[in-house]
């Protein structure tokens, strides 16, 4: 991790939880948020607890008191209008949401997204004045078949085609490997560095190297709290994005504390 970028902690509760249980994991979070250090802290709960969380947070006009902010796990790419069942990006701006996280894998294998798809959201949701956590990822097939850094290219290339570098510069990228996610098979720090490096450098190509030595990239999968510190120690590893573990606040902040 380096020290020219805060390092970004975001929790994907995913289709987990009820009303109170977020609630209450929301609120033990944010009573110990110091304990992480200088790291951003975001909680994604499912969009049917956004308010119950920005409520819990004690979100008002843009402010945490906690400073830990409320993301989203999905937009859609249109303002408004007949789309049953979704979630427009300024609707989540509009309850204090700060991030939404976009293209993550399940969305991507679960619910048909593309690049192209990924890429018209994450437009949408820097409209919007959110910050899109872009998530990428090959499979395990991908990478043992040795095509790992082309999948993750055209990934990254096709989600972040068409945005200009002061855009780029505000958001971050998750590097997920499909794989990790879920299986309690964390990528090797090596693993993962190589891949965050190849992540910057077509940062970088999009951009230029000095913007993309800002952006920060996330790593997830399978993170907890026994191997966090080594994927902190990675240069190009600013961060993690936490799925099962997020559920719990002492794994989560244990994670975070690792990074800050
Ligand atoms: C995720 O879904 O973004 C994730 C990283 O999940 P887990 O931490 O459970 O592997």
């Amino acid at each position: 991790m380096s020290t020219r970028r805060k390092p970004i902690v975001a929790g994907n509760w995913k289709m987990n939880l009820d009303g109170a249980k977020a609630r209450s994991l929301t609120e033990a979070v944010a009573a110990r948020a110091g304990e992480a250090g200088s790291v951003d802290l975001v909680l994604c709960p499912p969009a049917l607890y956004a308010t119950t969380v920005a409520a819990a947070l004690g979100l008002a006009a843009g402010n945490s008191p906690s400073g830990v902010a409320l993301g989203g796990q999905n937009a859609h790419d249109k303002e408004s209008g007949a789309f049953t069942g979704e979630v427009a990006p300024g609707m989540l701006r509009d309850i204090g949401s700060r991030y939404c996280i976009l293209g993550h894998s399940e969305r991507r294998t679960l619910f048909g997204e593309t690049d192209a798809t990924v890429n018209a959201k994450v437009k949408a949701v820097l409209a919007a004045g959110l910050t899109p956590i872009v998530c990428v990822g090959e499979s395990l097939e991908e990478r043992e078949s040795g095509r790992t850094e082309a999948v993750v290219s055209e990934q990254v290339l096709g989600s972040l085609a068409g945005i200009p570098a002061a855009d780029l510069a505000k958001l971050v990228v998750a590097y997920e490997p499909v794989w990790a996610i879920g299986t309690g098979k964390v990528a090797t720090p090596q693993q993962a560095q190589d891949v965050h490096a190849l992540v910057r450098s077509l940062l970088a190509r999009l951009s230029s190297p000095t913007v993309a030595d800002t952006i920060r990239i996330q790593y997830g999968g399978s993170v907890k709290p026994d191997n966090a510190a080594e994927l902190a120690a990675c240069p190009d590893i600013d961060g993690a994005l936490v799925g099962g573990a997020s559920l719990k606040a002492d794994d989560f902040l244990a994670i975070a504390k690792a990074f800050g």
